[in-house]
């Protein structure tokens, strides 16, 4: 089966200020003086690209994430922005999505994402709650999170939170007062984490060494369902495990990686999706750099997917979505039966009361949510 070309586009800008100790992304911190190079590099990378595909692309979503793309001066800012648009040309009414943190966000950059059409903004808040934020090594306040979610909502509407929770020593009260903050704000959508410890991060070692704490797994599973229900109860739709947006907020560039379509991506550590083919670079920046210097592929793993990985992977994602898979289009898409596939792993987990199978579509029940990730991973 062939799928639909990609209209669909992440750029990753590896840049923060501070390498925060939960992060496991693909990033440095205090290397600006390789800023100059990245640019250069992700130059070569989608020239590369372009030549494969042999012109500009109409893309209906943009996608700058990190990192901390607004880490990167104005001017640098303004570079990057002619770079995707050489290539990449956003249709009418595209999404286009920067990630940014509440420090550093200030007037110039947010004119300069303006100037380019940036219609979308997500805020790396994490909490209101400034114990909470300097647990997390953030580098902003909860005061400053609220003035720049204040302030930026004035250039760019659409504005969108991320929140994490089952951070060590965090309360329930102070998860709810941080949903309440949240929702009290002018934001259109919202996304929500339980912290995991990755293995390779300060926080993992810390934790393996006794120095920091993970959250019980009840208190965690209930600052999810007060996540679900403050969430809603304000009047945002839960559209995904980890995603809740207002009515036509949601992300239209995560749909497309939930729909199993294809997308471009470059900078370290990207992956893309084309052709039926995942291709991921390599994680390391300064790998990544070197390679793109000299015009060569960074890319470190290569899957060209059968029909039935890609029918599988397709379950996996829209299962993740509150509305679940919607079995005849799936079975028209892929040629597959549904039950054949997968009809042991769906009768075992609707007869234990974690999925549900309503009007042709399959999906979550709210306990199938709570563990989310072992009920999806057995469709793999
Ligand atoms: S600011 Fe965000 S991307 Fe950067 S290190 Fe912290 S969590 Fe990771």
């Amino acid at each position: 089966m062939t799928n639909a070309p990609a209209r669909a586009v992440y750029i990753h800008v590896p840049f923060c200020l501070h390498h925060c100790g939960y992060c496991d992304f693909a990033l440095v911190a205090n290397r600006d003086h390789l800023i100059p190079q990245y640019l250069q590099a992700l130059d070569n990378e989608l020239q590369a690209q372009r030549r494969i595909v042999g012109e500009v692309v109409d893309v209906d979503t943009i996608f700058v994430g990190g990192g901390t793309p607004t880490h990167l001066s104005p001017a640098t800012l303004r570079t990057l922005f002619r770079l995707i648009q050489q290539h990449f040309r956003p249709t009418t009414n595209a999404e286009i999505s920067v990630e940014a943190n509440p420090d550093g966000l200030d007037t110039e950059r947010l004119d300069v994402l303006q100037e380019n059409g940036v219609n979308r903004l997500s805020l790396g808040v994490q909490s209101f709650d400034d114990v909470v934020l300097k647990t997390l090594e953030r580098t902003h306040t909860g005061a400053q999170a609220i003035e720049t979610v204040q302030r930026c909502q004035r250039w760019i509407d659409n504005v969108s939170l991320d929140l994490i929770f089952g951070v060590p020593g965090q309360t329930a009260a102070s998860w709810r007062q941080t949903l309440d903050v949240a929702t009290s704000l002018p934001v259109r959508h919202i996304s929500t984490y339980g912290l995991t410890f990755e293995k390779d991060t300060p926080f993992f070692r810390r934790e393996q060494h006794g120095q920091l704490k993970k959250t019980p797994d009840e208190l965690e599973r209930q600052m999810y369902l007060d996540a679900i229900s403050q969430l809603t109860d304000a009047g945002l739709r839960h559209y995904e495990v980890s995603n809740f947006a207002q009515p036509d907020y949601e992300c239209r560039h995560n749909m497309v990686y939930w729909n199993a379509d294809e997308y471009f991506a470059f900078g370290p550590g990207a992956a893309s999706y084309l052709n039926g083919v995942r291709r991921t670079n390599v994680r390391s920046v300064v790998r990544w750099l070197k390679a793109w210097q000299q015009h060569e592929s960074a890319v470190e793993d290569c899957e060209d997917l059968s029909n039935e990985e890609k029918a599988r992977e397709a379950i996996m994602l829209a299962l993740r979505m509150r509305q679940g898979l919607h079995i005849p289009v799936f079975e028209q898409r892929f040629g597959l039966s549904f039950a054949e596939l997968a009809g042991v792993a769906f009768q075992q987990h609707r007869d234990d009361g974690f999925l549900t199978h309503e009007a042709d579509y399959i999906s979550l029940t709210t306990e199938g949510l709570l563990i989310a990730d072992t009920i999806i991973s057995d469709f793999l």
